[in-house]
């Protein structure tokens, strides 16, 4: 069975091959071949158009089940800061209004929190997964990474908004936020094994093997 990551991030299929290879109910049976959009046949993308990311992981994998005929799993996710009201939330890769330049929202996130005190700095990455199949089945799980935001950026790995944020078991780890490294400053191994995606595509594989059986 062919199932469709609705996603041209290869970072992100790599992680969900991963998932399923790691898991002993799926990677038992070798007719699971997760596949990326890349791999799928072609349509047009749809619009994300939607106020939560649960709307928004849920327009990307009915688009996919519907074009490819293939159960489709789609994810959305962002950075939900509790001063903010869970904003930058769905509007996080284009916070400063240009899509995708990560220093420009971070300097932006900043400029907006720069008089907020480290006790209401709380904020959470969030990713909400969507698993869709042709037949009209829908699931929507959602894994949350909470942390606190940094006042400046810290460390060079990941992408987005990795270096502001500081995950809550770190600080507990190293005993102060000061000592305490932020998600651009884990390996990527450390990060998957802690992060909202990872927390939310393990949260599908029971879906997973249901469908199968
Ligand atoms: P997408 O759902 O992968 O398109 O992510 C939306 C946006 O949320 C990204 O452009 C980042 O700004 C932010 N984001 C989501 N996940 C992460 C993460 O793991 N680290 C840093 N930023 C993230």
């Amino acid at each position: 069975m062919q199932i469709l990551l609705a996603s041209n991030n290869s970072k992100k299929l790599a992680e969900l091959q991963r998932i399923v290879a790691d898991n002993e109910a799926l990677a038992g049976r070798g007719d699971v071949e997760i596949i990326g959009t890349a791999d799928a046949p072609a349509y047009d993308e749809p619009v994300e158009d939607g106020r939560t990311f649960s709307d928004n992981a849920l327009i990307k994998a009915r688009a996919g089940a519907r074009n490819t005929g293939l159960v489709t799993i789609a994810d959305d996710s962002g950075l939900a800061v509790d001063e903010l009201a869970g904003m930058p939330g769905v509007l996080s890769a284009r916070w400063c209004g240009e899509h995708g330049n990560d220093a420009a929202n971070n300097e932006l996130l900043l400029a907006q929190l720069a008089d907020v005190p480290d006790e209401r700095r709380s904020c959470a990455f969030v990713s909400v997964c969507a698993l869709v199949t042709p037949d009209g089945q829908e699931h929507v799980v959602e894994g949350r990474w909470e942390g606190q935001l940094l006042c400046s950026p810290r460390g060079e790995n990941g992408f987005g908004y990795d270096p502001l944020f500081v995950p809550d078991a770190e600080i507990e780890r190293a005993g102060s936020i000061a000592q305490a490294r932020s998600s651009a400053q884990l390996s990527p191994e450390e990060k998957n094994a802690a992060s909202h995606r990872g927390k939310a595509l393990a949260q599908l594989v029971p879906v997973l093997v249901d469908l199968l059986d």
